[in-house]
């Protein structure tokens, strides 16, 4: 995604022919960039040749998952429904992993019925009726636990998942008491330890801090795990100041771990795979000056992207065409809907703007369209993917037909 003769273009088309073609707004991706990350992301850990378990939560579009499918990527799922759109993208089933507090008993009898690879308990409650159902269909299942490192992520506190206060994992002690439960029972089979200590982490140190507690862990106790997940949370660059994630110090510290600790690492990548391959155009509705500032209102809302409402999140917003000579203005971008927090942006020395110009929210491809919904009956929108001068919609507007 870049400009090309002063129009923001991606790969081969310009935003301003995508919108003139399917209407504002909508989302698109650059296959270029998706197949980019994921070769990256490979290249960054083939010393351990890793299982690469692709987030579902932050992107469910099927048809992206199966372009992810096709570079050999498992899945991380957190519901009946992830779990079906990731078989129904042809993953397969023995490179699924399925994580969450609250797994239903539905849920935990379907993820055994399609023998998946792994699922990742929470909690003493779940493990027993993880052994409840295997039991009754007379079965061997393979479990993780997540453990709950009591690290802090070093991120926004809304997506930190690893301390002690957060009702994700178990911590040390019900840790090692599950792993007796599990050796006792018939129908489980105790193969992973789990961890996921938070999303966009950008600083190396939470990684090798929770590394030295899970080695700290194994030594421990006598149990040998076939699987050590990691969990995802690879940070990635909102904006130019933001500092990058070392993967390669990152990579040396599991490396030592494994010297150690023979076993296969996973990883649940969701954001560093999908998360700079979209961007959200919008149109500019209406322009509304108050005494204090000028409102920029655009077509795309809170609803349709919501990381700026619920976390405070900042993306990059550029114009679909640069103008050198205009003049600079400070915009508050925001969205039509009835809520203050329905705000994406704002920005000081913006180029000046006119009614019905098209704006580019960048870096939405993860949790983007996948944390939309109707509020104000609003129709979702459509998803496109690029693919040089090819586009392809993988997900038609929704009709107002369909929410009446
Ligand atoms: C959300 C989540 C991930 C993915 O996190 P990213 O920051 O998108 O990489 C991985 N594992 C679990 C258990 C999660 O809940």
């Amino acid at each position: 995604m870049r400009y090309i003769n002063k129009k923001f273009t991606i790969e081969k088309i310009s935003i301003e022919n995508i919108a003139k073609k399917f209407g504002t707004p909508f989302y698109c991706y650059s296959y270029y960039q998706l197949k980019k990350n994921i070769i990256n992301f490979k290249s960054k850990f083939k010393s351990f040749s890793p299982l690469i378990c692709f987030a579902i939560k932050s992107n469910t579009n099927v048809n992206l998952i199966k372009e992810i499918k096709k570079f050999g990527l498992g899945a991380d799922v957190v519901s009946m429904g992830e779990l079906m759109i990731a078989l129904k993208a042809g993953i397969n089933p023995k490179k699924i992993v399925f994580s969450g507090v609250g797994k239903t008993s539905k849920e935990i009898s379907f993820a055994i019925d399609k023998n998946i690879l792994l699922i990742n308990a929470e909690s003493k409650s779940e493990i027993q009726e993880i052994h409840r159902i295997s039991k009754l269909k007379n079965k061997k299942i393979q479990i993780g636990i997540r453990l709950n490192p009591n690290t802090d992520a070093k991120t926004l506190k809304q997506i930190s998942t690893g301390k002690e206060e957060n009702k994700f994992g178990v911590n040390e002690k019900t840790f090692l008491e599950l792993i007796n439960y599990c050796k006792i029972s018939k129908n489980l089979q105790l193969k992973c330890l789990s961890v996921h200590i938070g999303s966009q982490i950008l600083d190396n140190k939470p990684y090798k801090k929770m590394l030295k507690i899970i080695d700290k862990i194994i030594d421990k106790v006598d149990h040998k795990f076939e699987f050590i997940d990691l969990g995802g949370g690879m940070g990635i660059s909102y904006n130019q100041k933001d500092k990058k994630l070392n993967y390669n110090e990152y990579c040396k510290e599991i490396k030592k771990f494994l010297k150690k600790h023979k076993s296969k690492i996973i990883f649940e990548p969701g954001r560093s795979i999908i998360g700079n391959t979209g961007v959200l155009v919008s149109k500019i509705i209406y322009i509304k000056k108050n005494k204090r500032k000028s409102f920029v209102i655009l077509d795309a809302a809170m609803n349709d992207f919501m990381r700026p409402a619920l976390y405070g999140a900042s993306h990059r917003t550029l114009p679909s065409e640069r103008k050198k000579n205009k003049s600079r203005k400070s915009y508050e971008f925001v969205g039509p809907i009835c809520e203050s927090t329905d705000k994406f942006i704002s920005l000081k020395n913006f180029q000046e703007l006119k009614e019905k110009d098209l704006i580019a929210i960048c870096d939405v491809g993860a949790y983007g369209m996948s944390l939309s919904s109707n509020y104000n009956m609003r129709p979702k929108l459509p998803e496109l993917l690029i693919k040089g001068s090819n586009i392809k919609v993988i997900r038609k507007r929704q009709k107002l037909k369909d929410l009446l």
